[in-house]
């Protein structure tokens, strides 16, 4: 695990130093950390390397998960595709359930033994619901709440509303109904020296690649994502048919971890493979279900083109993750990708319903080297500049430092 001075060579040491001041005198303050998984997702990848670096500055932040099973993550992904937008909305009987997870989970936790709590998203969202709140609780909610379901967003509202403040990843997705004094954004980010993000040879990433039976020497197109029904694989290969007809080499690469709390991957992938299975080109698309830094890094640095056809976003790290790479990434125009790709100029933004202005782009790309390597230099520049975690890391520190000491 990295420690912040091995960040210097990155970001220069006046940064460092910046956030070492900032840190100094939440030494020994006891933050403790909540979410609902350790493996697979954006916010388990966020905390796996923001947390140590917490440590290293003498931050002592305890990073605990709430324990469900199959019934409760189903729940909670209802919730979670509510809170999206989605139509679906859950019966009293799962809401019981949630709250019982929520208030057996709690009662682990003693208010004591902490100077503040942080919770991440809707799974361990009620746990403050059984607590006395002697002392501050911060929500961060990762998901685009920019059009909740109405129904689910009611019901959860006074919950969030015990809060003491509300962090969210875009300007957009801060709900109205979210007090404006309680609420701001940290844009998620990522981690350059995780081994996902760190350098790697041409020659080991195709080495790593054929161990899946890709062709390292064919032109490749990926998306990067869990087998979701807002990340649209099924989207993705339509679109690589219609590239497909004019680049005969081409090859798809659909990566996709599982993730503990998400229940319904394995029944997108088993969609994904049925579809795969009809295509005229199947020999030439790889759905890949494996877990590994190494096999993510490999995949988006030789990728001739990366496509994230999200059809919501809360963020989407993987689009950062191939950017900083110098990938020119084809995206949906949806808020968190829109918040990361400049249309044009260090990759490209499509509808997501416009498959066709998909396949456009990817060709474009495909057929101008000159033009992928320009937007990938500018696609590099701006995560550096914006979407690295220690920027992230700075504003965590900043806001605990706005409220660690107001119960005391
Ligand atoms: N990821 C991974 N292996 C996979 C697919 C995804 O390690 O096969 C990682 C990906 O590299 C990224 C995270 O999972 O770091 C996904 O975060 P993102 O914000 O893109 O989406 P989320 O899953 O949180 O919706």
């Amino acid at each position: 695990m990295a420690v912040l001075e091995e960040y210097e060579k990155i970001i220069g040491s006046k940064e460092i130093a910046e956030i070492k001041s900032l840190a100094e005198d939440l030494k020994g303050k006891r933050i403790l950390i909540i979410n609902s998984t350790k493996v697979g997702g954006g916010v388990a990848e966020l905390l796996k390397s923001y947390v140590p670096l917490m440590n290293d500055l003498e931050i002592h932040a305890h990073w605990i998960t709430i324990p469900g099973n199959d019934t409760f993550f189903s729940i909670t992904k209802k919730i979670h595709n509510s809170l999206q937008g989605g139509k679906e909305t859950l019966s009293d009987k799962e809401w019981e359930y949630y709250l019982k997870i929520n208030e057996e989970f709690a009662k682990t936790i003693n208010e004591e033994d902490y100077d503040m709590i942080i919770v991440h998203d809707p799974q361990p969202l009620a746990s403050i619901l059984y607590h006395n709140h002697t002392l501050p609780w911060i929500l961060r909610l990762h998901i685009d709440l920019s059009s909740p379901n109405r129904e689910t967003w009611d019901k959860m509202l006074p919950w969030i509303r015990e809060y003491d403040h509300i962090v969210v990843s875009s300007e957009k997705y801060a709900n109205e109904d979210i007090n404006s004094g309680k609420k701001s954004v940290i844009m998620p980010a990522i981690d350059p020296l995780s081994p996902k993000n760190i350098p790697l040879s041409r020659e080991k990433c195709g080495l790593i690649l054929e161990q899946f039976k890709v062709d390292p020497t064919k032109p490749i197109m990926a998306q990067v994502s869990r087998f979701d029904k807002w990340k649209d694989p099924l989207g993705v290969i339509d679109i690589f048919e219609i590239v497909k007809k004019k680049h005969k080499d081409l090859q798809l690469i659909l990566l996709g971890g599982a993730a503990d709390d998400d229940p319904e991957g394995m029944m997108i992938l088993e969609e994904v493979r049925k579809r795969k299975e009809s295509s005229l080109y199947k020999d030439d698309i790889h759905t890949i279900l494996f877990t590994d830094d190494y096999l993510v890094n490999a995949v988006q640095r030789l990728s001739d083109v990366v496509i994230q056809k999200s059809i919501k976003e809360g963020f989407g790290l993987v689009v950062s993750e191939a950017m900083y790479k110098n990938k020119a990434v084809v995206g949906s125009d949806v808020t968190g990708i829109a918040m990361q790709i400049d249309d044009g100029l260090n990759g490209f933004l499509v509808d997501p319903y416009d498959y066709n202005g998909f396949a456009e782009k990817i060709s474009l790309l495909l057929r101008d080297k000159e033009l992928r390597e320009e937007l990938g230099k500018e696609a590099h520049k701006k995560v550096k500049e914006n979407f690295l975690i220690t920027r992230l890391l700075k504003d965590w520190i900043t806001l605990i430092r706005e409220y660690v000491y107001i119960y005391e």
